[in-house]
This record gives C-alpha cells, sequence and structure tokens, in this order.
C-alpha cells in the first residue's frame, strides 16, 4: 500500500521530481538552508493559516487537515467560507496558475467531497495584490488526470531519470543542494 502524497507537493513534483527527494532530505533541521525567497513568502503567506489565526468568523474553517481514501492524498486546506460553499488557496504572489497548481485545488476539492463537505466554488487568492482568481469546479475528467498524476508521483523512484531544464535548476531553491547540476539559483 502506497503512503499518502501529500498536496502541497503536487506542484513541487511537477516542477522537478527530484525536487521531492531534496525536500524530503534537507527539511527540517535545514530548513533555513532551503527556504529561499519565493518559498519564504509562500510560507509565510500560509503561517496564519497554520496557526489558524486567519479568521474567527463562525461560518469559515482554516488550516483544516483533509484527506482522501480514494485518491491517496491528504493535506490543509486554507479556507473553507461554509454560507458561500467556496474553497480557497492563498498564494502570495499570482502571476501565473501553474497546471500543478490547480491540481493542488482540486486535491483539496475531493478531499473536501469525500469529507461530506459541500464545496459549489474554488478560488486562488493573491495576497500580494488582493485578487481572487476563480477555478472551476473539476469534472470527471479532470478527476481522472489527477489520478493518473498521483500514480505517477506514487510509481516514481531514483532511478527515473530526471530531464533537465537550465531555467528551472535556476529557479529551484535546491539548486545549490542538488547533485544533479552545477547550476545557482537566482535567488543567491
Ligand atoms: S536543481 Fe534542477 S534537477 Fe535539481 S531539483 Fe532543482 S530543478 Fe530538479
Amino acid at each position: 500500500m502506497y503512503d499518502y502524497i501529500t498536496i502541497s507537493s503536487l506542484n513541487d513534483f511537477i516542477f522537478c521530481p527530484y525536487s521531492i527527494y531534496l525536500h524530503n532530505v534537507y527539511s527540517g533541521n535545514e530548513e533555513e538552508l532551503v527556504h529561499a525567497t519565493p518559498q519564504t513568502r509562500g510560507k509565510a503567506a500560509h503561517e496564519t493559516i497554520d496557526q489558524k489565526t486567519y479568521s474567527s468568523r463562525k461560518d469559515e474553517i482554516v488550516g483544516m487537515s483533509i484527506y482522501s481514501n480514494e485518491l491517496g492524498i491528504a493535506g490543509k486546506i486554507d479556507i473553507y467560507k461554509a454560507q458561500e460553499k467556496l474553497l480557497i488557496e492563498r498564494k502570495y504572489k499570482l502571476e501565473t496558475i501553474y497546471r500543478g497548481q490547480i491540481y493542488q485545488l482540486w486535491a483539496e476539492y475531493f478531499c473536501m467531497t469525500e469529507m461530506g463537505y459541500e464545496v459549489e466554488k474554488l478560488a486562488f487568492y493573491a495576497i500580494s495584490t488582493n485578487k481572487m482568481f476563480p477555478v472551476e469546479i473539476p469534472t470527471e475528467e479532470d478527476k481522472k488526470e489527477l489520478a493518473d498524476f498521483i500514480s505517477k508521483f506514487q510509481d516514481f523512484n531514483l532511478e527515473t531519470p530526471i530531464p533537465l531544464n537550465e531555467n528551472k535548476c535556476r529557479h529551484c531553491i535546491y539548486s545549490n543542494l542538488c547533485d544533479k547540476t552545477e547550476l545557482e539559483n537566482v535567488y543567491t
């Protein structure tokens, strides 16, 4: 049986599967070493959620742990507005919405609905611009796409070849620790 995959790692896996391995190796004691600028901002964006201090409104649920047995995933939501049946994922900055970020929101949606919550609307919220970005509720076809992606993630191992992409490596917080490249990231 597979371990549950964390929802927050879906986007990282699309970016580079090897970064998941490096994250697992260097997280914890070496946290300050690997949290370069973009992730530090992202982390701050989630801090109030993680500490459950974002909202005291009774119709809002923040930072709740979620899971889906069907998809084999687990994580936490940012905000669920019960009255509006709206699920929101906060990002510090959002100029482009990447497929991995969409997968993250879909994953949260499928966890919530499997857990019995009604969700009729999805959105990203960009803190830096105070803007909401609505996202369509996923279809059955979208669910299959997500499930196939999760299967690939589950089947990944370190023998799988990593296609190198110079631009990604230069924007990867792990590049200074990565044995696949000599490139330094743009944050140093
Ligand atoms: S530096 Fe490049 S190969 Fe290494 S984890 Fe980052 S993106 Fe992947």
